[in-house]
């Protein structure tokens, strides 16, 4: 039986496959029959007290990395005696089982299957890692271990979901990684339940794939595709292996078999080598593609990796970007 306040909170900060890992950690600490709870960093001055504090990071830009720092430090102003458990890009890398035991002591969890408790959308990660080196990122220096979990895997952790799990997302870091993604859909749809995919690369998207997707009956057609640029030379600058001409035929693609698709994008706003013309190539990209989200990160420099090399644009500059983009983006959350 589990008490009935929490013993252990855990925080998440980022991609969807931080949450999915947070669900990982929590399910492990069910298994060892420790309560605990996913809240949101905003909650920690109102929390009751609790053993531990895991805090998920992320380190995706600076920005992102800077918040996941300032919340463990209000773990500690406000939740001064709990102990901290780190795990996340920003943190260093952590699988699941060891942020469980390392929480727990050692005695090893009772199932590897990850349940999640609370929520009606399921995260399931099924690969983790990339190796693509855009030159503005550090995950490849972070997570740069391949790694995709078998399809019955995949599929005994969908079905082991409870009732009160309408959703799940399939969610990698790269799933362009993942050996056979066709294979994975089919046998995804087949557990009955509606599932989307987090995020694609371009390159992933294939008229196979549509095929093998046209064919599933429980999925969503929202595509998140990450364009990050609309301008060519951006693009190879980013190490980017697409056009925009490829990506529009992508998009159009999917609008032909798909009419009800929604389509999001990631876009990196004022990468160094983006200049006045190369912005307004982005611009007009967007304003002809009619993309449904768009999420506007500002370009900032990731230490260690080629872009952080370059000579950055001024602030100003990059700001009042951000601003004519925002008027044709809904900016996600
Ligand atoms: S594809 Fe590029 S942006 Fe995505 S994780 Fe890999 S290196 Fe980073």
């Amino acid at each position: 039986m589990q008490s009935q306040a929490p013993t252990v909170y855990i925080i998440t900060y980022g991609c969807k496959v931080n949450y999915s890992e947070s669900e990982a950690v929590q399910s492990q600490l069910r298994a060892m029959n420790i309560a605990c709870e996913m809240v949101s960093d905003g909650a920690i001055s109102k929390l009751p007290p609790a053993q531990v504090f895991v805090v998920n990071s992320c380190a995706v830009t600076s920005m992102a990395e800077k918040k996941s720092r300032y919340g463990v430090s209000k773990i500690k102003r406000y939740h001064p005696d709990a102990k901290i458990v780190t795990m996340g890009c920003a943190f260093g890398r952590k699988t699941p089982e060891m942020v469980a035991l390392e929480v727990a002591g050692v005695k090893e969890p009772e199932n590897g299957v990850i349940v999640n408790h609370g929520r009606e959308k399921a995260f399931i990660k099924v690969q983790d890692g990339c190796r693509n080196f855009c030159t503005y990122c550090i995950i490849p220096y972070i997570r740069n271990r391949i790694e995709c979990r078998p399809v019955d895997e995949v599929v005994a952790e969908i079905r082991a979901q409870g009732p009160h799990v309408t959703s799940v997302v399939l969610c990698g870091i790269n799933l362009c990684y993942y050996p056979n993604f066709s294979e994975l859909c089919r046998a995804v749809d087949a557990c009955g339940v509606a599932w989307e995919i987090s995020s694609l690369e371009p390159p992933m998207i294939t008229k196979e794939l549509i095929g093998v997707l046209q064919q599933c009956q429980h999925f969503v057609p929202h595509f998140h595709i990450c364009l990050q640029s609309g301008c060519d030379e951006v693009l190879r600058a980013m190490n980017r292996h697409y056009t925009t001409a490829e990506y529009a035929q992508i998009i159009q693609m999917l609008r032909d078999a798909f009419s009800t698709a929604t389509f999001g994008t990631d876009l990196i706003v004022g990468f160094p080598t983006e200049t006045d013309a190369a912005f307004q190539t982005t611009l007009a990209f967007l304003q002809k593609i009619k993309l449904d989200k768009i999420h506007l990160f500002p370009f900032s420099p990731r230490v260690g990796t080629e872009a952080a090399k370059l000579p950055p644009i001024q602030n100003s500059i990059v700001t009042e970007r951000m601003k004519i983009l925002s008027q044709i983006a809904k900016i996600g959350e």
